[in-house]
């Protein structure tokens, strides 16, 4: 089976990773293949035993350069001088059909120098989320790693929860270069691989950026783009350490990630995130936090510092507004805007406001606005009946069902469903995964109503778990 693989970080000088293979696994079996990933890829799939092979981790492809990269990384605020992949393994980078260069690496693929106290596995139910949850982010428009394979290794993984099954994800990204990448050479004082690390990223995803600032500035309006676009759908990361923060723009580490249902600007579903610093309202200021990392990390490879940090610094002080400004599209798209200004924000956040004080669904509510259906999802209905008032003023007789038409979408991933998928996915039901990546593939036009609709009390699920 060939992958036209063209590999480049394998080719960085020694320090920036390590040459290790996959640990191969007693007995691979395919549980889900993204045939149209593979297409773009030009990965071939006609043999199935060669897929799950590979994709296990069992046999090295022809012009694989099978690597663990290095990293360190800000975790809940505190630095971790080296992290590395502990458990992911890069096989290499392809050129997919549309030129984009693109990583293919494998997630639980056993042990790595980085591996630390880590069995460098995962198990069937985080592999399945970041799989189901990566590809809806992807049909929703937003940019983010993909999901090529899921393969279930035949052998247990122990966990808090007892005995899972194994399983190894592969996964795909238009690179994994994160803000963490920097830090390590950065803090070791490693300069001349800090450069030649800046040097690849900037050929590799900004090639019109001029030098390091350059870099940082191309990052931080990636970044910038990015979170707004998570907000708009109601999406809470859970995770934001500098070592899950991409260089490309794309949202990667799917952990204990989750869609809210009922909207809350403080809303926190990750168990180990206990100080709330990853709340949904909070993820914009994060955002920042990590390219100021980022931009300390640059900043040492200069010759004038002092000019560098006033430049890096007025770069990141532009980050909130220009935040704001993509807040203000996504949202303003929202109500059927296509324009907003910012006195628009006014009229958005008293819908929020009026959503969060009555628990109103995010994504049913904006998916009903301008039905009759809509002021069902709240408590008060006078004032979501004054808030329309002032919402049909604005739009002065323009009609917004096209805007909101590819604003808001019927259908999430949400908690319960994903809960019940991984549970019946573990009894060797694939009915709800399969479901449920078909539904999500359309979130905009989805016609399978009971994948909509918002948990009942009882379904409600109230934390996510890395449980990695
Ligand atoms: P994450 O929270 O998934 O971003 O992971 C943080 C760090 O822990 C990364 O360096 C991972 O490679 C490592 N890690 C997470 N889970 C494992 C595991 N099961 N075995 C080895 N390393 C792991
Ligand atoms: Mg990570």
């Amino acid at each position: 089976m060939p992958i036209p693989f063209d590999n480049t970080y394998a080719a960085l000088p020694e320090g920036f990773s390590t040459s290790v293979p996959p640990t191969p696994v007693s007995a691979p079996s395919v549980f889900a293949f993204n045939t149209d990933l593979a297409a773009l890829l030009g990965v071939a799939h006609d043999d199935l035993t060669e897929v799950a092979d590979i994709f296990g981790g069992n046999l090295i492809p022809e012009g694989a350069t099978p690597l663990a990269q290095l990293y360190a990384g800000h975790q809940f605020g505190s630095f971790n001088p080296q992290l590395g992949d502990g458990r992911a393994i890069l096989l290499g980078e392809v050129i997919d059909q549309s030129g984009q260069r693109r990583d293919i690496q494998l997630k639980g693929s056993g042990p790595t120098p980085y591996s630390r106290m880590g069995d460098g596995r995962a198990w069937l139910g985080p592999v399945l989320r970041e799989y189901v949850v990566s590809e809806a982010m992807h049909a929703l428009g937003v940019p983010t790693t993909r999901a090529l394979a899921a393969v279930l290794t035949g052998e247990p993984v122990y966990r808090e929860t007892g005995a899972m099954p194994g399983a190894v994800l592969t996964r795909v990204a238009s690179s994994h270069l994160r803000v963490g990448s920097f830090q390590v050479f950065a803090h070791r004082g490693q300069i001349d691989h800090l450069k030649t690390l800046t040097n690849y990223a900037i050929a590799r995803h900004s090639p019109e950026a001029d030098g390091p600032l350059g870099l940082l500035q191309a990052v931080c309006t990636a970044q910038a783009a990015l979170i707004p676009t998570w907000m708009s759908f109601g999406f809470i990361h859970g995770v934001m350490n500098t070592d899950n923060c991409t260089i490309s723009g794309e949202t990667i580490d799917y952990g204990p990630c989750a869609f809210m249902d009922a909207y809350d600007h403080a809303r926190v579903f990750s168990s180990i995130d206990r100080s709330a610093r990853y709340a949904y309202g909070n993820q914009p200021q994060i955002a920042v936090w990590n390219m100021a990392q980022l931009a300390t990390s640059l900043i040492q490879q200069m010759d004038d510092k002092d000019a560098a940090i006033e430049e890096a610094t007025a770069i990141i002080h532009a980050m909130p507004l220009q935040i704001e400004e993509q807040w203000l599209a996504r949202f303003g798209a929202k109500v059927g805007l296509s324009a907003p200004t910012p006195t628009d924000q006014t009229l958005i956040e008293d819908l929020l406001s009026l959503m969060q004080q009555d628990g109103a669904d995010f994504t049913n509510t904006f998916a009903a606005l301008g039905t009759p259906t809509a002021r069902d999802h709240f408590t008060d209905r006078a004032a979501f009946d004054a808030w329309e008032t002032t919402w049909r003023t604005r739009l002065d007789g323009q009609d917004p069902t096209e805007v909101m038409a590819h604003a808001n979408p019927v259908i999430i991933p949400r908690n319960h469903r994903i809960e019940d998928m991984i549970e019946q996915a573990v009894a060797g039901d694939h009915t709800l995964f399969e479901r449920m990546n078909t539904a999500l593939a359309t979130p905009f036009t989805s016609t399978d109503p009971d994948l909509h609709r918002a948990p009942t009390q009882q379904q409600i699920v109230p934390a996510t778990f890395c449980g990695t």
